[in-house]
């Protein structure tokens, strides 16, 4: 799967780095720091299929992000935790597409250095809840076999009942998660879209079946479960798309025991838009007409976004989801 993997030398001997190394059973090229080469000129959004390289990695700088107003549950603190850059699976909508200059992944493996800063922050709260995200830069299972990172934050949650972390995934790559114990603030959240809209946007993911499959096998084992519907694309069928997807949560049993449900219709930076129209012009998102929003972002025009997500909040409601449970992600008040 991957082209060149490359080192930086100074982390070369930490016993994390040997241990993905050995399971890769490849011989890296040894560089100063990643971003001496990583994203230094342009490398197209979609020669990820046959030339992704892989970097591994220390983290300098900013370890945890804000999360903009509106990201999660409201009236609360929320971050990203930053442990890696890109991702295996390419969906049309990514908007790590137009964000960084390369499709090539980076792992972070300085993970300690991320949890101090965050039992900072969490100190610093004093009894206040602080939410961190993972999978905002990157899928948050789809590697964890090769990281073996999920049991530091599990230990960080395990000692700061106020924190919740939140592993925000497409992935059924659950083996690293099966071997710790469920914690109700350790919240293995999936993004779902209706079968046939998924298989035209959601490349080379698993399917949703098999998510839904992974997602009812974690709440029998006690994880809390959040759900994202989100982006959620238009096209004609899309009510009747919704509506299937959630008979098929509820024949699952994952309606009624949801810690969330977050809605949120597709949206795009016009640097991001520019390049899924570039990469994907066929696309299905192209389907209803986008224009420039309240925050500079491009979006489906208001009323439309609204009368989507209501009309799949009311549907969700009707299919057992409890009303509390579900909010508007990205979305202003006005
Ligand atoms: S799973 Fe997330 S990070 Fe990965 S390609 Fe899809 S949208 Fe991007």
């Amino acid at each position: 799967m991957w082209n060149e993997i490359y080192v930086e030398e100074r982390i070369k001997d930490l016993p994390r780095v040997d241990g993905i190394l050995k399971k890769m059973n490849r011989t890296p090229i040894f560089i100063e720091n990643y971003s001496d080469l990583w994203g230094r000129s342009k490398k197209p959004y979609l020669h990820k299929r046959d030339s992704l390289n892989l970097f591994i990695a220390r983290k300098e700088g900013q370890l945890l992000k804000e999360a903009p107003d509106a990201y999660g549950t409201s009236g609360e603190s929320h971050y990203y935790f930053i442990h890696a850059y890109n991702c295996i699976y390419e969906c049309q909508y990514c908007y790590l597409q137009g964000y960084f200059n390369t499709p090539d992944i980076v792992l972070f493996v300085n993970h300690e250095d991320i949890i101090e800063e965050m039992q900072r922050l969490v100190d610093s709260k004093k009894g206040e809840r602080v939410w961190f995200h993972a999978g905002e830069f990157s899928d948050s299972l789809a590697l964890t076999h090769l990281t073996g990172e999920l049991s530091l934050y599990h230990d960080f949650c395990k000692n700061n009942p106020n924190a919740m972390i939140e592993l925000r995934t497409k992935s059924v790559n659950t083996k690293e998660l099966e071997l710790l114990t469920p914690l109700s603030n350790f919240i293995i959240s999936f993004s779902l879209s209706p079968i046939s809209i998924a298989k035209r946007v959601d490349l080379k993911t698993p399917s949703v079946p098999s998510r839904i499959k992974v997602m009812r096998t974690l709440h029998e084992l006690g994880w809390p479960i959040g759900i994202h519907f989100d982006p959620i694309v238009y096209e004609d069928q899309f009510k009747d798309c919704y509506e299937e997807l959630l008979i098929h949560l509820k024949n699952e049993t994952l309606t009624t025991h949801l810690k969330y449900l977050s809605l949120g219709v597709v949206r795009f930076t016009k640097e991001v838009y520019r390049e899924v129209e570039r990469n994907y012009p066929d696309s299905v998102i192209h389907t209803g007409p986008m224009i420039k929003s309240f925050d500079g972002k491009v979006r489906y025009h208001r009323p439309m976004r609204m009368w989507m997500m209501n009309t799949i909040k009311e549907l969700s409601i009707r299919h057992g989801i409890p009303e509390d449970k579900i909010y508007l992600c990205m979305e202003d008040n006005a």
